[in-house]
């Protein structure tokens, strides 16, 4: 009943002539007709616009990596609010994926703040969680998932818990080319699906989880086989529309 849904965060990767050479792959291979899976990809923010507008007839959605998070606009030097976003044709935007938390200092406060404002602009959040390798061996995956998501849903307004959608990256998979097995990402998605039925029964079912990390055409069929893996989150496998869309062809 869940809708599959593939991503594509480029991080801060590719140029103007790479989003043309990828917008014209897309559009060639799809011809404005859609797949089964929905269809996101989240350029840098400064070819949202070029990439959404290319992108206009074809199934596939634009959204952000980044978000300030004010809402109103003001002396916020460098920033870009959900409402500019919205502007450029976005629609969704990821918030606290592991890069932002390491290497920018995004804790969980600010990560539900710029849910909340993502929402407040008409935005879908998609808001990632995962535990370093450390804290796997250490078998505290579930304990930091745990408060990852309890900062978000006691955190964030009832309407953007409605309309976000949780990706499930495990920081040891990111950029590694190993991929958590399909039974780690299903039990983890279970798990998640849990925690947040503990607070709403009826959002746990409805919520989209998106797996991330090493996310390949070859591994992908196999992890989308998990009841509870609602599609993927892609980095690297993104950047070339013919994987990509091997990928997304692999979610049925
Ligand atoms: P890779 O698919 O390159 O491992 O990146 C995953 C990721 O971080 C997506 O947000």
């Amino acid at each position: 009943s869940r809708n599959m849904l593939i991503a594509g965060n480029w991080k801060m990767n590719a140029d103007a002539a790479q989003v043309d050479v990828f917008v014209k792959a897309v559009g060639d291979a799809l011809d404005g007709a859609g797949l089964a899976a929905d269809l996101l990809v989240c350029p840098p923010m400064v070819y949202i616009e070029r990439m959404a507008r290319a992108l206009s007839g074809q199934p596939v959605a634009v959204g952000a990596q980044n978000i300030a998070a004010e809402v109103e606009p003001g002396a916020f030097t460098g920033e870009v609010n959900g409402a500019m976003l919205a502007d450029c044709r976005a629609s969704h935007v990821i918030v606290g994926h592991s890069e932002r938390r390491a290497l920018y200092g995004e804790a969980d406060a600010i990560v539900a703040t710029k849910a909340d404002a993502a929402a407040a602009a008409g935005l879908v959040p998609i808001v990632c969680v995962g535990e370093t390798l450390e804290q796997r061996e250490a078998e505290q995956t579930e304990a930091v998932l745990a408060a990852q998501i309890d900062a978000i849903l006691s955190q964030c307004r009832a309407a953007t818990l409605e309309s976000m959608i949780v990706a499930y990256e495990p920081i040891w998979a990111i950029g590694t080319g190993r991929s958590a097995t399909p039974e780690q990402a299903q039990d983890v998605h279970a798990f998640l699906r849990a925690q947040i039925a503990n607070r709403n029964a009826t959002l746990a079912q409805s919520v989209q989880l998106l797996y991330g990390g090493s996310v390949k055409p070859d591994n992908a069929a196999a992890l989308f086989a998990g009841a509870d893996v609602d599609g993927a989150l892609v980095g690297g496998a993104s950047l070339t529309a013919d994987s990509f869309l091997d990928i997304a062809r692999a979610a049925v």
